[in-house]
């Protein structure tokens, strides 16, 4: 079983507002760490699920805001600004069983996270 996991920075653990997903805050450096661990927590959890592959399509902005290192050695990324699908790039290949979305947030002016 193949999951790919779209992950956004705005909806990760302790982001509470726009300096916290900016790169190159200190408020964005100390929500890095949390966003990674959302997604370590996610993709841990399809392991043990009984996910053979997980694929993470870093979703944010540029792009390049997870601390890869800290990520499981199983995980797959995509990373960087190269995406033809952008947040779900990884889907059109036909061997995604599941998507999970990871920090994802409702529209800028809506009711909801962020
Ligand atoms: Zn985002």
């Amino acid at each position: 079983m193949k999951i790919l996991i779209s992950a956004d920075m705005e909806g990760a653990t302790g982001v509470t507002w726009p300096a916290d997903v900016l790169p190159g805050t200190p408020q964005w450096e100390r929500c890095r760490t949390l966003f990674t661990s959302d997604v370590q927590a996610a993709a841990l959890g399809f392991f043990d699920g009984g996910a053979d592959r997980v694929l993470v399509n870093e979703a944010h902005w540029t792009m390049r805001n997870l601390l890869l290192e800290r990520l499981d050695d199983r995980v797959e990324m995509l990373t960087g600004r190269h995406k033809s699908l952008s947040m779900v790039e990884g889907v059109q290949h036909g061997d995604v069983d599941g998507i999970a979305f990871v920090g994802y947030h409702a529209g800028a002016g809506m009711e909801g996270v962020l």
